[in-house]
């Protein structure tokens, strides 16, 4: 029988539990609302009774499990199992592998969620047998994993956090602290503010018809819409983004030379209107970078994280 394992993808606003079989495949999924103010105990306590509710559902025992693996925002001490810090969820030293191993009794693995998408496509998406592959994801922040001869880099705990680099000495503030990282011009709040910036001096009907009057709840999924109908702002906008993400993974392509550079998250179902300005600033910068590394998008959505995450308890990769 194929062997199965549990994957948990946890976010400050949702988690996800899905039964994913070796293939990558999900028998079983369901969302549930975190409720981080709540806790730590709480939060792990809904969790694994969506794990029990799901096990129900396939008529699988716990015991059936090759493992479970969580995959959070933050930083983690593998070795122990122990999500150190992660701000959105207000968590501080939760030793989240103990508490699910006593409840369960098979393998636990965490990781951070970013380095799980990676996994994920690494294993069954747009990074299939290439070892030396880059994870971009576009969101409200900019994210990124690498995984390099094989192998996730962790650093110290903090590596591939591509979104962090400074691309303009004095430029806008990061929720980092930092100044000019490339998530405050390339994560959504960067780009929403860019565009409400554009619009101010130059007045769009068209994106006025899909983002509502004031522009108060702008998201890049407008620009998106408006940049398709032919809005010239819009496409501005969105190229300018990818001139900036360019600017950062040039600076990846001369630091790592990866194969491949893979773009997921919300923001890049903008595709081509962020990633032909994006290649073209990579070539402008790294002589022989697009001639070697490639680009290319995402393909398995917002599955990457609790699909990657099922894979932490086998995958040689992690
Ligand atoms: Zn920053």
């Amino acid at each position: 029988m194929n062997a199965r394992q549990v994957g948990v993808d946890l976010g400050g606003t949702t988690f996800t539990v899905a039964l994913v079989d070796r293939e990558g495949r999900i028998d079983f999924k369901s969302e549930h609302d975190t409720l981080a103010h709540e806790g730590s105990e709480a939060v792990m306590g809904r969790i694994a009774a969506a794990i029990r509710e799901l096990l129900e559902q396939a008529g699988v025992k716990p015991s059936e499990l090759t493992g479970i693996g969580l995959g959070m925002p933050g930083l983690h001490d593998r070795e122990r199992g122990v999500c150190i810090y992660a701000s959105n969820l207000q968590w501080r030293d939760v030793p989240v592998r103990d508490r699910f191993q006593q409840w369960f009794d098979v393998p636990v693995v965490i990781e951070n969620d970013v380095r799980c998408a990676a996994l994920g496509e690494r294993h069954f998406g747009a990074g299939r047998g290439v070892d030396d592959m880059v994870l971009v994801t576009l969101g409200t922040g900019v994210g990124g994993a690498v995984i390099m001869g094989g192998k996730l880099q962790r650093g110290d705990g903090f590596a591939g956090e591509v979104g962090h680099q400074t691309i303009d000495p004095d430029g806008m503030l990061c929720s980092c602290g930092n100044r000019g990282c490339l998530e405050s011009y390339a994560g959504a709040i960067g780009i929403v503010r860019r565009a409400r910036a554009a619009y101010a001096r130059r007045p769009s009907d068209r994106l006025r018809e899909v983002a509502g009057k004031d522009l108060a709840h702008l998201t890049p999924k407008h620009l998106s819409e408006a940049a398709v109908a032919g809005d010239e702002t819009a496409r501005w906008i969105l190229s300018e983004t990818g001139r900036y993400l360019g600017i950062g993974l040039a600076n990846v392509v001369s630091l790592l030379h990866p194969k491949r550079i893979v773009v997921g998250g919300g923001v890049a179902r903008a595709g081509d209107l962020i990633l032909s300005a994006l290649r073209e600033e990579i070539s402008r910068r790294v002589p022989y970078g697009m001639d070697t590394t490639e680009v290319v998008l995402a393909e398995l959505g917002p599955a990457a994280g609790v699909i990657g995450a099922s894979t932490l308890v086998w995958s040689a990769v992690a």
